[in-house]
């Protein structure tokens, strides 16, 4: 295991005090470790699982070539060209009930969706095409087919031997019917990680308690809840901790036996009188940084625990907008990796900004945005409001984040910017 030094000495620009986004990012891919424990599971209860080995398909999905459609299988070699085909009908191919009969040169077979195609059979004319003489016989205008056409070939969608989803993937509903597909009950996945979280401040309140003077609801809690919950991460939330260090230092101990990360949110930033950095510093190796972004300024990073059972510790701000910026930006990739994902990156839109944004080049941005799509078929974004790190309204306003990134400046009415929609984001 790199000591924390190891691992900024790897990175360039390295400068705790301010480390652009992208580095805090890269620093963090390389601090956390991946679960190890793998279990089995039924393949309906590993929806939003991680996927911990390869999985190989062991057979050709489908098993036979077969038709795509209801019609008549026939030979590509009988059609005639530029002119009606008109052919016997040798017997009927269901699905799941094949014909087994010989057919023979001018004959085609009525075939319905799924049904193996028969011997020799390559081509499937649909139903709608076709009329039938008097005397039995189908008749195909000219044109309407070419050989090969409407006929699934085996292992088309899955051949035998091949890997049909990769380790590090997080399954799907899609993955859950391809694995059924291949006949599979059970799928190895990573064990869940754990993440414990609480908040500090004496100043917090939580449901339920009076609100005394000068005091806040506790937030945080709630909407890294929500955003560990869409993670699909073990949850251990531990409450507020009152700002003494017996306190503190109990609940950082005890989160760390019990979990894989313990998130905390406020405590961390430069003018704190509070103990929290104290007993982080404390109790592990931790990192105190300050990021070039907006908002979300500081944060701590690094490991707590006894040695052989340490969790990684991600210090949060404690402004609510910053807390879940500071999620979005490092605390969900470092998750999805620990989970032993592959993650995905955020998906981005580019939208035309309706209004000027005022940027320092030099720190990420990220404004909270409206978007909407214009009649032209342009997504378009606008700011919601004040972008205040408090104003909780204006994530919960907003449908998506403008990222402004690191070097980038002034944003003029009209420009292009990137925004990361709220819609889908795990
Ligand atoms: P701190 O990072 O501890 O200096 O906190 C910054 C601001 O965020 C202060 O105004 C705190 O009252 C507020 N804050 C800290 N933690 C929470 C929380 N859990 N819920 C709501 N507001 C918070
Ligand atoms: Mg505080």
């Amino acid at each position: 295991m790199s000591s924390l030094q190891d691992i900024a000495s790897c990175i360039s620009g390295y400068d705790p005090n301010a480390l652009p986004v992208a580095q805090a990012r890269e620093f963090i891919a390389r601090l956390v470790p991946k679960v190890q424990a793998i279990e089995s599971l039924a393949i309906r209860s590993a929806l939003g699982r991680v996927l911990a080995r390869d999985v190989v398909s062991a057979i050709d999905v489908p098993s036979h070539d077969n038709s795509a459609m209801d019609g008549f299988a026939l030979r590509g070699t009988d059609l005639v060209d530029g002119a009606e085909t008109l052919l016997f009908v040798a017997g009927t191919g269901f699905a799941g009930q094949q014909f087994n009969g010989v057919v023979d040169v001018g004959q085609c077979v009525r075939i319905m969706t799924g049904a193996v195609m028969p011997n020799g059979l390559d081509t499937v004319v649909p139903q709608e095409f076709t009329k039938t003489n008097p005397d039995g016989r189908v008749r195909i205008p000219a044109g309407v087919v070419r050989t090969g056409d409407n006929r699934r070939l085996r292992g088309e969608d899955l051949a035998r031997g091949e890997p049909a989803l990769v380790a590090g993937r997080i399954l799907s509903p899609a993955d859950l019917g391809l694995l059924a597909s291949l006949g599979q009950a059970e799928v190895p996945v990573y064990r869940r990680l754990r993440v414990a979280f609480f908040s500090t401040g004496d100043e917090l309140r939580s449901i339920g308690e009076p609100l005394d003077e000068g005091c806040v609801y506790d937030s945080n809690r709630y909407t890294l809840y929500g955003m560990l919950q869409r993670l699909g991460v073990e949850l251990l939330d531990m409450g507020v901790v009152r700002d003494e260090p017996a306190a503190l230092e109990t609940a950082f101990n005890q989160a760390a036996a019990s979990a894989d990360a313990v998130i905390t949110s406020g405590g961390v930033s430069v003018g704190e009188a509070d103990h929290t950095k104290q007993i982080m510093a404390q109790l592990g190796e931790v990192l105190f940084w300050k990021i070039a972004m907006r908002p979300g300024r500081p944060m701590a990073i690094g490991r707590i625990g006894e040695p052989g059972h340490q969790a990684m510790l991600f210090g949060l701000p404690g402004n609510p907008v910053a807390v879940m910026v500071t999620f979005y930006a490092f605390v969900r990739d470092a998750l999805l990796a620990m989970s032993g994902a592959t993650p995905e990156p955020m998906p981005l839109l580019r939208a035309v900004s309706e209004l000027p944004l005022r940027k320092k080049p030099g720190r990420t941005e990220y404004q909270r945005g409206i978007v909407s799509q214009a009649p032209d078929g342009r997504w378009h974004v606008r700011i919601t409001g004040a972008q205040g790190s408090g104003i909780l309204r204006s994530m919960s306003q907003a449908n998506g984040m403008v990222v402004l990134h690191h070097e980038q400046g002034n944003v003029n009415a009209g420009d292009l910017v990137d925004v990361i929609p709220f819609n889908g984001l795990i």
